[in-house]
């Protein structure tokens, strides 16, 4: 589970997502850009967290890693 923090460019389109293991995380990296509580979603890939470099859980073969504690 990750929360994400999203990059979008002048017309409000997605163009990069940055992953975090907590909302704490998220607010701690992004200050004023902080866009507000988004958490909770299920990745499917490996990734870290951007600020504190923890390994976040993802659906994979095994589901029980994704059933992880989300907060
Ligand atoms: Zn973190």
């Amino acid at each position: 589970m990750a929360h994400i923090h999203t990059i979008e460019d002048q017309n409000g389109d997605a163009v990069e997502y940055h992953y975090y293991c907590s909302d704490t995380c998220n607010q701690l990296d992004n200050g004023e850009n902080y866009r507000g509580w988004y958490g909770c979603v299920e990745l499917h890939s490996p990734e870290n967290c951007k600020r504190c470099n923890t390994e976040l859980y993802y659906v994979s073969e095994n589901r029980k890693r994704a059933l992880r504690h989300c907060f």
